[in-house]
């Protein structure tokens, strides 16, 4: 037997961490992005703290597409880099001097905002670059420094002539990934991962137009200038403290989150934690009409303000995943698989601690302001039924603002609805019986006769609703829910005042006996009281059981949003 070392050169490293290090490509932009706001910010940070003796001032990056040239520039005035540095940071594949920052200034830098932590966002740049040259001065006075590097492991280092304190990178852009030279396609990019980062972004200029003057002529004309086009917000909504925003500002964030997106949310749920993790975000609950299948605007996830995905299956609860927003945790391991993600604890305990908040968000709107709540039922109803069969703690929680409305419009929260139907609505075996409808149409006379009869029937018409009937009468003994058409109806127990009946019991057997001739299926059977109000002649029922299985076997299986993830029953 032979044991041996294998041989790993750099020349062969190096192409596969340009080709394969991030399956997108599109995303050299956001690194080279975040690593120009991170030597902005730990330029602050260092201004802060005294270190740097600089002006900070207002700091902008800049963006700039050269079609002709082939390049893409990214331009900073942050804290820049010493040739020595530049050696150190740059030369060292997989060294992030993001985490030596973070780890030198361990304490005062903690909440400074700062991104990168792999070490590999810089070489992103080969991804879509032939050559990459960066040019670069440092806060300190030392000469400026020009590294250039055309993907082989050789580069050159010299000194430069530039001037002013930052670094540009400039990215000659490859032949096979020209379309990053269309402006449209770098706008688009920007909108994407960049909008809500921390450093003003500057893409080309737009045109102003100046303000009438007051004591302007009858032929005034428009003035018009040019200023620098930014194109993100650097302090987004769920930055801020919930104190310092107001309903208006929810909303308007939401439009600056969904621009497309005309419909108003109907409240938001601001997330704001730090301990045993760090999250902050907005979420907000978008009416729950029509297409559940279709869903363009998803959940965004962000590190550090930087877009990493719309893809949080895993950290947002599945039946949450239909709520719209934003969350921002540098704690979310990224780049790594989603079934690892599953696994991770640090990730349940962010998916719990979201189950949490909104269950909490829900349980204060309702006591708060009932009515309201009431009104949202039905645009909610979906999301939270389906919660409480997923979730085991979001059902524990819901019982307190779970509402069962009934076909006149009451709503009742469980224990609500047990209380008011406990001396009326019992069978025989001493079980409570809740009466529900699924359609108030086509269930029209049986609802009548129930009604006649003084009971409450609920209106239950979710696609998942036998589901959810299944788990209460489970966890809650002694309790039955049957639709108003199922035979139980007959077994409830009779009030005290019977009805004094239009035939006598000798035509009643009679007709019964002609009925039943008629119908001859055998699941139906024939109720003649309601003979004695005004609602229907005669009514037939169906064993409750056959028509749940039949309805379980219809919505069972794929679920209600195609996720196939309906919890076993
Ligand atoms: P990370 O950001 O994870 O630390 P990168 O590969 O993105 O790793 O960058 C490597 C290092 O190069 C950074 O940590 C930083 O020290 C240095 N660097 C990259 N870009 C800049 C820049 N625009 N200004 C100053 N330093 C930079
Ligand atoms: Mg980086």
């Amino acid at each position: 037997m032979t044991t041996g070392k294998i041989n790993v050169s750099v020349e062969n490293i190096f192409p596969l961490i340009k080709k394969f290090l991030y399956s997108d490509h599109e995303i050299f932009l956001r690194e080279l992005v975040s690593n120009a706001t991170d030597a902005t910010l730990k330029l602050k940070h260092l201004a802060n703290i005294g270190e740097a003796k600089v002006e900070y001032g207002n700091p902008i990056i800049e963006v700039k597409v050269d079609k002709d040239g082939k390049k893409i520039h990214i331009i900073d005035q942050g804290l820049g880099m010493t040739a020595e540095e530049v050696e150190k940071y740059i030369n060292q594949v997989a060294f992030s001097g993001a985490e030596e920052f973070l780890e030198k200034y361990k304490d005062s830098a903690k909440d400074s905002g700062i991104i990168g932590h792999f070490g590999l966002g810089f070489y992103s740049a080969f991804m879509v670059a032939e050559k990459v040259e960066i040019i670069t001065k440092s806060y300190k006075d030392e000469p400026a420094a020009h590294w250039t590097c055309d993907g082989s492991p050789e580069f050159t280092l010299e000194p430069s002539d530039k001037t002013s304190r930052g670094t540009e990178i400039i990215l000659h852009i490859a032949e096979d990934s020209l379309e990053f030279l269309e402006e449209g396609r770098i706008s688009g990019l920007l909108q994407k991962y960049n909008k809500f980062m921390p450093v003003p972004i500057k893409f080309g200029t737009r045109t102003e137009t100046l303000p009438k003057p007051e004591n302007a002529p009858d032929d005034y004309v428009a003035e018009t200038i040019e200023v620098d086009n930014i194109i993100n917000n650097p302090n987004p909504a769920w930055t801020k403290q919930p104190s310092d925003l107001t309903d208006e500002d929810y909303k308007n964030f939401y439009r600056e989150l969904y621009p497309m997106q005309f419909e108003e949310p109907l409240f938001n749920i601001h997330l704001n934690v730090d301990y045993p993790f760090n999250l902050t975000g907005i979420l907000y609950f978008p009416k729950m009409t029509g297409d559940l299948q279709i869903q363009k605007d998803k959940i965004q996830l962000y590190q550090n303000q930087v877009f990493v995905t719309d893809n949080v299956e895993g950290i947002v609860p599945e039946f949450l995943t239909m709520l719209k927003g934003v969350i921002d945790s540098p704690d979310i391991p990224l780049n790594v698989s989603r079934s690892y993600l599953q696994a991770d604890g640090a990730v349940k305990k962010i998916s719990n601690y979201i189950t949490r908040k909104v269950a909490d968000k829900l349980k204060s709107l309702f006591t708060e302001n009932r009515e309201d709540f009431e009104q949202k039922w039905n645009d909610i109803k979906i999301v939270l039924e389906y919660g409480m069969l997923s979730e085991p703690k979001f059902y524990e929680k819901a019982g307190a603002f779970a509402l069962y409305p009934t076909v006149d419009g009451k709503y009742y929260t469980l224990e609500e609805l047990k209380e008011k139907t406990k001396e009326t609505q019992t069978d025989k075996n001493g079980n409570l019986v809740i009466l529900y409808a699924s359609n108030t149409d086509a269930q029209h006379s049986y609802i009548a006769e129930a009604q006649a009869k003084g009971y409450e029937v609920l209106l239950l018409d979710s696609p998942i609703i036998s589901h959810l009937i299944q788990k209460l009468e489970a966890d809650n003994e002694k309790l039955t829910f049957a639709r108003v058409d199922a035979d139980h109806i007959n077994n409830l127990i009779k009030k005290e005042e019977e009805t004094i009946s239009k035939l006598s019991d000798e035509e009643k057997e009679k007709l019964k006996t002609e009925l039943e001739g008629v119908i001859s299926d055998k699941k139906y059977s024939i109720q003649l009281e309601a003979l004695d109000s005004q609602s229907a002649p005669f009514v037939i029922t169906q064993p409750e059981f056959l028509r749940r299985m039949k309805e379980m076997s219809q919505t069972g299986g794929g679920g209600m949003f195609g996720m196939g993830n309906m919890p076993e029953m």
